[in-house]
């Protein structure tokens, strides 16, 4: 998610461009692919790039419950400044105050690489549960069949599994 954004650096403060996004990238909470696609509106700020994006992401998954994967989907909002490691018109490093963590920057080749950030939002808006669907009935633990899609007997045969067994000896005597 990559976008060259020197020219919008040597414009002046209030500078726009929009962007369309359609890309894949990939999370670490999920070993499937997300697809991101939407728009970007990038402006030129005093110091840097202002970044609105509204993306839909599409995030692969597995289910926890059946194991089936399925695809969580969720719309991304999101609003970040860039700020340049390197001053374009001088080619010198910028003195930024506190370089740290929570900040976005753009590289020294002026691309403004917004897959880390797509990341961020997307590991904040989605579940951390798992789950298929909200009634996922899961796996049969006796036959291991996907409930959601057959129907076992394991259930009906239940007189010969050991807690019946259990509950047959607990059984009042008289
Ligand atoms: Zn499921
Ligand atoms: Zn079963």
């Amino acid at each position: 998610m990559d976008f060259k954004v020197a020219t919008l650096l040597k414009a002046s403060s209030g500078h726009k461009k929009l962007e369309s996004v359609s890309s894949t990238i990939e999370v670490d909470w999920s070993e499937f692919r997300c697809d991101v696609d939407g728009s970007v509106l990038l402006t030129k700020t005093d110091v840097g790039v202002w970044v609105s994006a509204c993306l839909s992401a599409k995030i692969g998954r597995q289910c926890g419950n059946c194991l089936d994967s399925y695809v969580e989907s969720m719309g991304l909002t999101i609003e970040e400044e860039y700020f340049p490691l390197v001053n374009l018109v001088t080619g010198e490093r910028n003195e930024l105050e506190e370089i740290d963590g929570d900040n976005f920057y753009i590289g020294e080749d002026n691309v403004l690489d917004l897959s880390d950030v797509v990341r961020q939002y997307a590991s904040l808006h989605s579940s951390i549960s798992s789950k298929c669907m909200k009634y996922c009935k899961g796996l049969c633990i006796d036959c291991g069949i996907n409930l959601n899609k057959e129907k076992c007997n394991c259930r009906n045969n239940k007189k010969n599994t050991k807690l019946a067994a259990l509950l047959e000896s607990f059984r009042p005597m008289n």
